[in-house]
């Protein structure tokens, strides 16, 4: 069967590849209509996440039809159309008990931080993905969902894993009535976390990138106050100007390492005094959040997001929240707010395209070419 393939780093190929099987009698195989490439698929495109082991098979946001179900398997039946979590998650361990499905300790046991997650290198358990005409779905007694009648395919797959990352970093950042969100990030899940802070009652949105295209877009569906930070040359003062001198209630870090330490790269030698290395939009959440204030970071750090100002966390007494989503444990509010109209997620879909062309899938996303927000593949 057709499945992308990591090839090492800038290198991702569509080929033929054996059918996946199940393994264990809680397994199921899915027959992949709709999947995603996602931000976080971009640090493994860029060869930053170790042990990211070539013939992978990325893809963690995908829909598609039962094909098949291990013993186990009883709420599923071949046909079914399903939106599968981009969480492994057994539904049953420790953290699992406590809806923490994106830490959840059997899917990974050997991890000491992250949980399972499909297609995402053996950090995160070694699982092939959902970039790929069928994948294996393992605890499918527990994960996959299905899809209501009447959901848009292209809605449903957007709630494996954007829609409810988004939501949780508004709902990690506490958000009170009237508070002043400030989102690092106007990709796809900056985009999102924004548009729900206005669920939760912000009473002001911000959202800084420094794509212009995707700075417009969020200007009209989240809708933000839109910044491009490559004209910004202090950030906490400019957020405390915009702020009454107190700065924001809520900063949303929706960015991560990679492009963070891309950005810095960039802009190296011009007017950040950053330290190689150093996490750029972690200092400014930090800074620009008011004393007392909270970051919520959903942006992913390898290695690179160590070297924080721990000494203004301390000082300003702000509460860090961070972690992957949660899927299973936010999806029924989230297709109730989709079926709703008050979050229309396919919106965000600019580009489908065969899985044949996968390559260029993650090209452009990556580049940021041809106004691309969120890449779907049709395989
Ligand atoms: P994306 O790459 O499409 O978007 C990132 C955006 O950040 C880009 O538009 C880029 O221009 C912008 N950016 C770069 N440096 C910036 C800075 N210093 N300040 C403000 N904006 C900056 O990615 P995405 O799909 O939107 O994902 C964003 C992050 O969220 C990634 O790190 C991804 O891995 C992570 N993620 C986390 C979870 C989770 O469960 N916690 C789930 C999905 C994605
Ligand atoms: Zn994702």
């Amino acid at each position: 069967v057709l499945a992308a393939d990591y090839r090492g780093p800038y290198r991702v190929r569509a080929e033929r590849k054996p059918e996946p099987a199940i393994h264990h009698p809680r397994d199921a195989i899915v027959r992949v209509t709709r999947s995603c490439i996602c931000g976080s698929d971009l640090h493994l495109y860029h060869g930053l996440v170790p042990d990211t082991r070539v013939g992978m098979t990325f893809g963690h946001e995908f829909c598609g039809i039962v094909e098949e179900v291990g013993a186990e398997v009883g709420n599923l039946s071949p046909g079914d159309h399903v939106l599968v979590p981009f969480n492994i998650a057994c539904g049953q361990c420790h953290f699992c008990k406590q809806g923490l499905f994106g830490n959840c300790h059997e899917a990974n046991p050997e991890a000491t931080a992250v949980g399972g997650i499909y297609g995402y290198s053996h950090t995160a358990g070694g699982y092939d993905g959902g970039q790929a005409q069928y994948a294996r779905v393992p605890y499918a007694d527990f994960g996959p969902t299905l899809i209501p009648d009447g959901m848009d395919l292209d809605d449903a797959v957007l709630l494996t894993d954007i829609v409810p990352t988004g939501y949780q970093a508004a709902e990690m950042g506490g958000i009170q009535k009237g508070d002043t969100v400030v989102v690092f990030g106007a990709g796809p899940v900056g985009i999102m976390a924004a548009r729900c802070a206005w669920l939760f009652g912000a009473g002001r949105v911000l959202v800084i990138d420094h794509v212009d295209y995707r700075l417009e877009f969020a200007s009209r569906y989240c809708p933000a106050e839109v910044y491009n930070f490559a004209a910004i040359d202090d950030m906490a003062l400019f957020i405390k100007k915009q702020t009454d001198s107190l700065g924001a209630d809520v900063c949303i870090d929706a960015v991560g390492g990679d492009a963070a330490g891309s950005m810095l790269r960039t802009l190296l030698g011009k007017k950040l005094k950053l330290e190689a290395g150093s996490a750029i939009t972690l200092h400014w959440a930090i800074n620009s959040v008011k004393k007392g204030g909270i970051v919520s970071i959903v942006g992913v750090y390898g290695p690179t997001g160590n070297l924080i100002p721990m000494g203004n966390v301390v000082n300003k007494g702000i509460t860090i929240r961070a972690n992957q989503a949660s899927v299973k444990r936010l999806l029924p509010r989230l297709i109730e707010h989709v079926q709703a109209g008050r979050i229309d997620p396919k919106a965000l879909i600019t580009h489908r395209l065969p899985l044949e062309e996968v390559s260029d899938a993650y090209r452009l996303f990556s580049a940021k070419l041809d106004a691309c927000i969120k890449p779907v593949l049709y395989p």
